[in-house]
């Protein structure tokens, strides 16, 4: 050690006391003049080339300029018992791993630190940092594959080898410090502001967005809510230097890739020198760390604040452990770890989520053309032309808008056109949209929590048992002391609970409504388009024919569609001088995806795939009704199906979600589980679902 000192005092003039620090490769002794300056002597490791440190030393001259807290270096590389010898100055501060608590100031102060140091070495390079390390994170898989089975714990091991990650598009890359780990990051206790960041050492060529990463890998440490440490140190990063879009879906995935190779670098560290304690300093945090950050109740969590703060908070979540779906395919859906769950209740992926044939025509006009409904298009009329050759021949004039929502308000407007009256008859539960005036109307929403009631032109029939309960609609309309406007249902209600209205029923409405001047609205959007397999709309089941047919959901496939279908006698009373336009509604994308929807509707013959797969459904559910007594009712027609239970479903439904089966409820009691699925849906799916459902009905 005094030769050492000699050595520094000959070489640099300073004459000084020296303590040994901790650290990995170089060896790094305090240095503390008689004036009390201090300073940092770093003695390489005897294999570390010259190259390397020039390399170091010439990104602290050149950062010496453009960031007040790096070291600055001190006289030339000189040599010592054959190691390099360098001297830089100190800078104070206590470790980010030994301040408790992280405070966001100070979080973000790092992140503002981390970007000044990215803007400056976006113009730094030196030919030894093109080099071949294994710390650089872009080697992060190359080093899990090689390591990874040294790892003794079988569980760790696996999760290490899931972090593997390569970058779907290639990242930006510049000249990064490479560690900006919690003993790297310097901070001054009093003012809660980083102070320094030091060590140079793991420096290389590699992706910009890299210090970032391997920063919030270490603040992500000990935290219970890791993302929202992050998030400080991301806004701080950004207000700074702005990270591309590709670097912000890295951000996570480099993360978690650079703790995995942490963990495989101590693996193989400990094997070959099992004394070193400096190894084992925070692998006790990462082992901790890695398996949160990795599982969906950490993103799921975040996502959930992050909702909860920007989203309105009266839109709910499904399901009490909610998904976060990242990719559908047909009947499918996966989540954001890859996981698998049957869709059997999700009606508008009618056709199938993400339906090949469907995607493809939305991009092929998405690429030619997308304008309004006022120039002249073959699309549209093409499209209107299949439409209404799927209705009844009365029902011959087409609107095109972009929700349920929308079509039934226009609906309204067409009827109280027609009929210059405002009173509507709906049925109890009965759920229409969410406007102002379908609120009005829907009894499912004013009637409910938050609701404000019925106004006077809405009048609740109650829900049909039986052919007999039509008098109930009769009676209203004699009592009525306003014109009648019309009647407005579903044919099949179904946020009353998949119900199955009685023969004979709407006939008799509609029969009424028209003797009284009104029109009948068949509110088709869930019902529509073949899913309850024996007829194409619910209405025909009861042979009526209704003057105005509202449809959505299915239609777009999950384009944004909707469509209004009616007479010509009532289009022409609504056409009195006032225009209708709606921006979207009809457009030429929406045109092309609405007509191959319909397409493939028949091309796949799905009505009567619906019907098929469905009977087989059903045979299932009642085989299980025979064995399980919370069983209530079963009902409904091919893939629009209603299991109600004799209590609340929603512990069903959750258990089924659990198990990889998606199933809503409906109902005003929740006590009906709603099944229907996407129309590829297979007596295989069908089988799997009856045979869940009865694993977690057994266990009830
Ligand atoms: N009508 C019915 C029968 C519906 O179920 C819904 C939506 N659940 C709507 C209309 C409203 O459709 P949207 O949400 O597309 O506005």
């Amino acid at each position: 050690m005094d030769r050492l000192l000699q050595h520094v005092e000959d070489r640099f003039g300073i004459r000084a006391s020296a303590r040994k620090l901790p650290s990995e490769r170089d060896q790094n002794f305090l240095l503390s003049d008689d004036s009390g300056q201090r300073f940092v002597l770093k003695v390489a490791n005897a294999s570390e080339s010259r190259v390397i440190l020039e390399a170091q030393n010439a990104v602290m001259d050149y950062l010496s300029e453009r960031v007040p807290f790096c070291q600055r270096v001190i006289g030339e590389i000189v040599q010592f018992d054959g190691h390099y010898v360098r001297l830089v100055t100190y800078l104070p501060g206590v470790p980010l791993a030994e301040i408790n608590p992280h405070t966001p100031g100070l979080l973000h102060d790092l992140g503002q630190k981390l970007g000044q140091l990215s803007r400056a070495l976006t113009d730094f390079d030196h030919p030894a940092v093109h080099r071949d390390f294994h710390w650089d994170l872009a080697n992060g898989n190359r080093i899990v594959n090689e390591y990874a089975p040294l790892i003794e714990k079988a569980e760790l091991r696996e999760l290490v080898v899931k972090c593997r990650f390569e970058p779907e598009t290639e990242l930006r890359r510049s000249v990064i410090h490479g560690d900006a780990n919690d003993y790297n990051v310097l901070v001054d206790p009093e003012m809660m502001t980083v102070s320094g960041l030091i060590d140079f050492g793991d420096m290389v060529y590699s992706y910009t967005v890299g210090d970032l990463a391997i920063a919030l890998a270490y603040v992500a440490l000990d935290k219970d809510r890791p993302r929202d440490a992050a998030r400080e140190v991301i806004s701080g990063y950004t207000s700074e230097f702005g990270l591309l879009h590709e670097e912000r879906e890295a951000l996570w995935p480099l993360v978690r890739l650079r703790l995995a190779m942490s963990i495989c670098m101590a693996a193989y560290q400990q094997q070959q020198q099992p004394e070193n304690e400096y190894l084992a300093i925070s692998q006790k945090a990462i082992e901790k760390t890695l398996p949160r950050i990795y599982t969906d109740e950490y993103t799921i969590g975040d996502l959930m604040a992050t909702r909860q703060r920007l989203l309105g908070r009266n839109l709910s979540v499904a399901y009490e452990k909610p998904l976060h779906i990242v990719r559908g395919s047909m009947q499918y859906l996966y989540d954001d770890e890859g996981r698998r769950y049957l869709d059997a209740y999700n009606n508008v992926a009618h056709v199938g989520h993400c339906h090949p044939k469907v995607v493809a025509a939305g991009q092929r006009q998405m690429e030619r053309l997308n304008t309004n409904t006022r120039y002249l298009s073959e699309l549209i009329l093409e499209y209107a032309e299949k439409l209404t050759a799927t209705l009844p021949e009365s029902l011959s004039v087409c609107f095109f808008v972009n929700s349920g929502s929308e079509a039934n308000e226009l609906a309204i407007r067409l009827a109280r056109a027609h009929t210059k009256a405002r009173d509507m008859i709906v049925l109890e539960h009965a759920y229409h949209g969410n406007t102002t005036t379908l609120i009005d109307l829907s009894p499912y929403k004013h009637h409910g929590r938050g609701g404000e009631g019925a106004p006077a032109w809405v009048h609740t029939a109650r829900l049909p048992v039986s052919v007999a309960d039509a008098q109930h609609v009769i009676d209203m309309v004699q009592k009525l002391d306003a014109p009648l406007c019309g009647f407005i249902a579903e044919s099949m209600p179904s946020v009353a609970g998949q119900i199955v209205l009685p023969d004979g029923y709407l006939n008799q409405v509609y029969d009424t409504v028209h003797d009284a001047g009104g029109v009948c609205i068949a509110d088709e959007v869930q019902t529509g388009f073949g899913r309850i397999g024996t007829h194409f709309y619910a209405f025909e089941k009861y042979g009526v024919v209704p003057d105005i047919v509202v449809l959505g959901k299915p239609i777009g496939n999950g384009h944004p569609l909707g469509a209004v279908i009616t007479t010509r006698r009532i289009a022409e009373s609504f056409d009195n001088g006032m225009e209708f336009f709606s921006t979207f509604g009809g457009n030429n994308v929406s045109c092309a995806i609405g007509l191959k929807v319909l397409e493939v509707v028949y091309e796949e013959n799905l009505q009567a795939h619906a019907l098929k797969v469905g009977e087989h459904l059903l045979a299932g559910l009642h085989e299980l009704d025979q064995r399980r007594e919370v069983i209530r009712e079963i009902r409904g027609s091919g893939f629009f199906l209603g299991v109600e239970l004799v209590e609340e479903a929603s512990l069903v439904v959750n258990q089924m979600r659990q198990r990889g089966i998606l199933m809503g409820t409906e109902g005003p009691r929740h006590n009906v589980i709603k099944i229907r699925p996407p129309m590829p849906f297979t007596d295989s799916d069908a089988d799997q679902l009856v045979q869940t459902l009865d694993e977690v009905l057994s266990r009830g």
